[in-house]
């Protein structure tokens, strides 16, 4: 009986993954998402409203100032690209807002509703505007590509197959979607601090950030460089910057050739 119950519950996984696939913007890639955007920005406006109200805003106008102009650029061209290409339903759901923090820790993310925060600590190394919009871009790049919903996706496929949830499949809503977005977004409780993304998603974000970067007139060059930089920095903590994006040779090099071989969007 419990054996029939778990080949239902596999058989259902897949059905999911059949019916449930999504295409990665700019890079083409099919991915498993199993959550609808709506849940997971309600989700997202959750954690973020928590997070707000401990961060505190910093009060180096000059430097929130700086943080505005490249994100409002970003996204204008990011946005007025994808409506050029007829992709601007890629872009549903993202309310993209700008949060710089005052903190010394050497930190960057952004929600999946497009949420994105820096601390004062990385702008040590993300010292010129290019160097901002490599961050930027690179932030950016998650939310478009969805790898909060592929990541929960991957999560509860993986609890369903081994029948530890079953329910997640029956009620995605509720507790267990909360659960879910915790394994991949522990703000609530850790003040911010992700979960490393796969090196997968990590290059993939490189990729598109760089491309984003280039639409909006930032110079592509910067990004090997500024991460070459951080590849300098590192502190070893376990719940900066540099632990969720590991910078070493291979990723740079994979992103000087992502450079050498990009499209032209102009
Ligand atoms: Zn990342």
């Amino acid at each position: 009986m419990k054996k029939s119950f778990k080949f239902i519950v596999a058989v259902t996984a897949l059905a999911f993954l059949a019916v449930s696939c999504g295409v990665v913007s700019f890079t083409g890639r099919k991915q498993m998402l199993l959550f609808s955007d709506s849940e997971i920005m309600a989700l997202s406006d959750q954690s973020y409203a928590e997070f707000s109200k401990t961060a505190v805003p910093s009060k180096d106008a000059a430097a929130t100032k700086r943080l505005n102009e490249v994100g409002s650029r970003m996204v204008a061209a990011l946005e007025s690209y994808m409506k050029a290409t007829g992709q601007s339903s890629a872009l549903s759901g993202l309310k993209w807002e700008f949060m710089l923090t005052d903190s010394e820790e050497v930190n960057a993310f952004c929600m999946p509703s497009g949420k994105i925060v820096f601390y004062e600590g990385i702008l040590k190394y993300a010292d010129t505007p290019d160097y901002i919009a490599v961050v930027m871009g690179h932030e950016m790049a998650h939310a478009v590509a969805r790898h909060g919903n592929e990541r929960m996706s991957q999560q509860s496929v993986m609890n369903a197959l081994g029948s530890i949830a079953s329910e997640v499949i029956g009620e995605k809503n509720g507790a267990t979607a909360q659960a879910l977005f915790n394994v991949g977004f522990a703000v609530g409780s850790q003040a911010g601090v992700l979960l490393p993304y796969s090196r997968k998603h990590e290059y993939e974000a490189d990729k598109i950030g760089m491309y984003i970067m280039d639409i909006a007139g930032y110079d592509v060059n910067a990004a090997p460089v500024f991460w070459e930089k951080m590849q300098g920095g590192k502190t070893g903590s376990q719940s900066d910057f540099f632990s969720t994006h590991p910078s070493d040779a291979k990723r740079i090099a994979a992103l000087r050739e992502a450079i050498r071989t990009k499209p032209s969007f102009k």
